[in-house]
Parts: C-alpha cells; sequence; structure tokens
C-alpha cells in the first residue's frame, strides 16, 4: 500500500525482467546491437535481483545504444516499487540573502560584484517581509543560500535563521550548503562541527544539497576551481549526518563533462549514504547557459534531462527520492519524469532567482491547486510532504494551519 493507504498503481511489484516484462519493454524489437541488449539484460537482471550496478553500469545506461525508454522502465520500476504510485510537492519559499560573492564560478549567472548595481544584501527588516509572506502562504520550508559575501560576517548568516526561527518558528530552514559552511569555517576559524552545531542551535533544519556541482576535478576544477572541493563538501554532509541533520545532494549537468564524471558523482553520493544514511534527496540540475561565462554551450535536452533522471534512480539505490525540479527541468519534462523514475516534484517555490537570472523560461511560482493538477495529470497522486518527508495535513478553514502526520515511507526497496 502506498503511504495513503491505497493501493499503488501501477506497479511492477519487482517483476522487471521476466519474458513479458521484457516484451512489454519492447526489448526484443529495439534496434539496440547485440552488445548494448546483452549489456541491459545483464543490468535488468542485477536490478530485479536487488543487486547494485556497478561504474561501468552507469556507463552503460548513458550508452544511446540503449534505448532511453528501456532504461525509462526499467526506472520506473524501481521508483513504483519504492514509492508506488504517489508523488511528492511542498510549500516552500526561496530566500538568496545576498547575492554578492568573491567567487567567480564559471556556471553561474546569479553572483554579483559589491559595485555592481544588481548586487543587493537584504537585511532584517526584508528578512522579516520573506518569513511573514512565507508564513502568510502556509509554507512549511525556506530554503536559503546565496553568495559568499566578503563583508558580512559570520554572525549576518547566523542571524538570517535565529530571526527567521524565533519569528516564524513553524518554518522549517533549510540553508547553506557547503560551500557557504566552507566560508563560515573561514571567517570563525571553528571547525564544520561547531558551526553546524551553533547553526543548528539557531534553527537550521537541515542542508540544501547545492554546491556539489560535479565532484570530479577535471571538471570540478575547470567550473568553480576555488570554491570549496569535493572532499570539503563530502566532510560537511558527513558532519551534518553525524548530528542527526539530514541533507540533500545535487548534481549540475550539462555542461562540460561526460557520462564518467556523472557516474563518478553518483557513486561518490552513494557512497557516504551506505555510511550515514543521511541524504534524503537526489536532485538533477540542469545547466541554464544564459548569461553564464559557458553561453555558448546549449542548454541540455528533455531527452538528456530524462536520461539523468532514470540513471540516477538505478544507481542510487539507496537514496529515497528523486527529485524532478520544475523550476529547471521544465513543467512538462518534470511531469514526464514522474514516469522515468523521479517521484517528487520540488514545491510550489517563490521567489527563485539563481535559475532565472541563467535564462530558466518556468514561472517563479506554481499555486498549490496547479501543482497538485500537475501532478494528478501524470496519473500520480499528489502528497505534500515536509521537508523531512511527513505528510502534511491542512487544515480546510484555514490553509496557513497543518499538522504533520506520519513519516512517509518507502512501499518497498
Ligand atoms: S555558484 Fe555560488 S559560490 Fe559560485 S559564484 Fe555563484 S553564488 Fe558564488
Amino acid at each position: 500500500m502506498g503511504p495513503s493507504g491505497r493501493a499503488p498503481w501501477p506497479v511492477s511489484h519487482g517483476i522487471l525482467l521476466t519474458e513479458k516484462s521484457l516484451a512489454r519493454m519492447g526489448l526484443a524489437e529495439m534496434t539496440m546491437n547485440i552488445t548494448a541488449k546483452d549489456r541491459f539484460q545483464e543490468i535488468c537482471r542485477k536490478v530485479e535481483a536487488r543487486q547494485r550496478l556497478s561504474f561501468d553500469d552507469g556507463i552503460a545506461l548513458y550508452d544511446p545504444a540503449i534505448p532511453l525508454q528501456v532504461v525509462a522502465e526499467l526506472a520506473n520500476s524501481v521508483r513504483e516499487r519504492m514509492h508506488g504510485n504517489v508523488a511528492y510537492y511542498n510549500i516552500n519559499t526561496h530566500l538568496n540573502p545576498t547575492n554578492v560573492c568573491i567567487y567567480r564560478c564559471r556556471f553561474c549567472a546569479f553572483r554579483s560584484d559589491l559595485r555592481d548595481p544588481k548586487g543587493y544584501v537584504m537585511d532584517e527588516r526584508a528578512v522579516r517581509v520573506r518569513g511573514q509572506e512565507a508564513f502568510e502562504n502556509g509554507c512549511t520550508e525556506m530554503h536559503i543560500v546565496g553568495g559568499l559575501h566578503h563583508k558580512m560576517g559570520y554572525d549576518w548568516y547566523r542571524g538570517i535563521i535565529s530571526q527567521l526561527h524565533a519569528e516564524f518558528p513553524s518554518i522549517h530552514l533549510k540553508a547553506w550548503t557547503p560551500v557557504e559552511v566552507g566560508w563560515f569555517e573561514h571567517l570563525t576559524k571553528k571547525s564544520v562541527r561547531d558551526i553546524l552545531i551553533d547553526l543548528r542551535e539557531a534553527g537550521l533544519g537541515s542542508l540544501p544539497g547545492g554546491g556539489a556541482e560535479i565532484f570530479h576535478s577535471e571538471v570540478r576544477d575547470q567550473l568553480c576551481e576555488h570554491k570549496a572541493n569535493a572532499h570539503k563538501w563530502f566532510e560537511v554532509h558527513r558532519t551534518a549526518h553525524q548530528l542527526g541533520i539530514r541533507s540533500n545532494c545535487t548534481m549540475l549537468y550539462g555542461h562540460i563533462e561526460e557520462a564518467h564524471h556523472r557516474i563518478d558523482h553518483m557513486l561518490r553520493l552513494r557512497s557516504l549514504q551506505d555510511e550515514t544514511g543521511g541524504f534524503q534527496t537526489f536532485i538533477p540540475l540542469a545547466f541554464h547557459p544564459d548569461n553564464t561565462e559557458l553561453s555558448d554551450l546549449k542548454k541540455p535536452s528533455a531527452l538528456v534531462d530524462l536520461r539523468n533522471i532514470a540513471v540516477a534512480r538505478l544507481m542510487l539505490d539507496n537514496i529515497p527520492h528523486i527529485k524532478a525540479y520544475w523550476i529547471m527541468l521544465g513543467i512538462e519534462t518534470a511531469q514526464v519524469a514522474l514516469h522515468y523514475g523521479a517521484d517528487d516534484i520540488d514545491g510550489t517555490v517563490r521567489h527563485e532567482l539563481i535559475y532565472h537570472d541563467a535564462g530558466a523560461t518556468t514561472p517563479e511560482i506554481l499555486s498549490v491547486e496547479r501543482i497538485r493538477e500537475l501532478i494528478s495529470e501524470t496519473g500520480r497522486e499528489p502528497i505534500e510532504r515536509d521537508t523531512l518527508y511527513h505528510q502534511i495535513h491542512r487544515d480546510p478553514e484555514d490553509f496557513r494551519k497543518w499538522t504533520t502526520g506520519k513519516a512517509l515511507e518507502l512501499v518497498g526497496n
């Protein structure tokens, strides 16, 4: 049964590679070469037996000789095995307290120099206005990330968390990536552990997944050589998990990376998850080139987006959720992704700047009715969740009031 108590539909129930399911996938008729077909059949057998896929399996799943639709069918059956027919969303808002940043990541259209007219820093009042707006719109979560402002001290960053937590305690604060935590380390000379403990005392609820980009140094050194490296990124998430702080993880794809960099990236995440179990959701992020130093590159196609979702679901066997982030994918692709391995579509979102500065053409907000409708149109059952994946029950008389229900457990794995 699904978390809603209703029987999930349509669930493959582990029949991933019977002759029947292969026939249903049209594998026999696919114009795959023999090597690709054999390779894919071996991968199907492993998935059916709940065996872990290897680095080489991951590379094969990106091989264009294996059609996207069969990879998707396999990923979807795993997705349904884990989550039944439900798809999750939340009611959330974004807060980017400053865009002034000491770094110059080549893929970033959001950052600003200190004296650039585009640069801004939010004061206490502006933060309060955003908190109030979030509260009045029934948000359960604020996603807080921004630039590394060299004139603002650690207390300013911490103060945003403590202010919001004190004034709007019902809103979960998912804040600061390892890039920021690494910067706080530099500012305070304290350890990552002490900083996270201090931020938690201030009101931090969990960590977002950003700053991961691509871990492999062949790519990372070309994109963002100065900011937190892979080692720092994992140190921060490992420490957070050890402290009981949950987090998400991401991968920025569709720029200069190749398939082996993506698989390497996923396997590093899978390995930390084996150690700590602290990741909730993996979010593949499609690169948007407008207004970046890489504006000569093309935005990845929907087919690339969907294959990444599907491959992620198959490779990340220990991370419960795969998110189709509609802001980056576009609404239509995000909908399709709910049948390609994704089980979460992110939230209503409000005040998204980072990807809109880079040319995202999606709306900056969706109404609750619209996001539920988008999920229902795909045949999935929409479930509102909080940041830590508990079901949310809204008061029908007053939308701003909610109660937190049970933890949304996996149907199977
Ligand atoms: S991605 Fe983050 S760290 Fe890099 S330039 Fe943009 S705001 Fe700064």
